[in-house]
């Protein structure tokens, strides 16, 4: 009798135990999907004030961006690793320089820059005074105007074709009347410099991002493109 009330004790005990564990497995994997979201922006050089951290040891790569857009105030999203050449179709384009009064000569290739958690930089960073007018590189839709934690207030521009994304972070504000869906021209002025998400309150400058769309042409999923080259290009 008493044998069987132990036993009859200890199978759910053990049923609970395992379950407990299992919670606990999920819970570590959502928290580790979450916090490495995102290798889109971040801040240029170390500064003082930095919020980096340096990636724990042991952290996971960068994960595939999720199936579901992010949510305002979240990371914003991941790419999937860059391409190793930039496309002759964007090259041949003649981009626009996305920042009023910058020269090309003064662009520097950040592309490759390490970032907290282990990211990549995956972008270029155009400093320029704050409220600079950031200008469209080329003609397109406005797709998203998206704030983030790290970007702050940003844009995602398709390209005409619909086969890539440009992205503009950082900003100080948005142009007047700019509108998700808005068609803009090549030149267009579509925001203003500034230090919106993690950008150090002294050093406004312009994250500019180019990826490329995936078949589901979501905003928030791509290959990342260095837009230093296609931007300054060897003549
Ligand atoms: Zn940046």
């Amino acid at each position: 009798m008493a044998g069987e009330k132990r036993g009859g004790w200890k199978v759910p005990l053990a049923g609970f135990a395992g379950f407990a564990l299992g919670a606990a497995t999920v819970l570590l994997v959502v928290w580790l999907y979450v916090r490495e979201r995102g290798p889109l922006t971040s801040s240029p050089a170390p500064f003082p004030g930095s919020t980096a951290v340096p990636a724990a040891p042991g952290a996971p790569p960068a994960i595939p961006s999720p199936a579901t857009p992010p949510q305002p105030g979240m990371s914003p999203p991941a790419l999937s690793p860059p391409a190793a050449v930039p496309p002759a179709d964007l090259t041949g384009r003649d981009l626009l320089l996305p920042v009023q009064g910058v020269r090309r000569e003064d662009l520097r290739d950040t592309f490759t820059e390490a970032r907290s958690q282990g990211r990549v930089h995956e972008a270029i960073d155009i400093m320029a005074p704050r409220n600079s007018p950031v200008l469209a590189v080329e003609g397109g839709r406005i797709v998203k105007l998206f704030s983030s934690d790290r970007g702050g207030l940003t844009i995602y521009q398709f390209d005409p074709t619909g086969t890539y994304c440009y992205y503009y972070a950082h900003l100080e504000s948005y142009a007047p009347g700019l509108t998700e869906g808005m068609q803009v021209a090549r030149g267009q002025v579509i925001g203003y410099v500034g230090t919106s998400g993690n950008a150090p309150p002294n050093s406004p400058h312009l994250h500019f991002a180019i990826f490329r769309l995936n078949a589901q042409k979501n905003w928030w999923q791509g290959q990342a493109i260095n837009p230093y080259p296609i931007l300054r290009p060897e003549r």
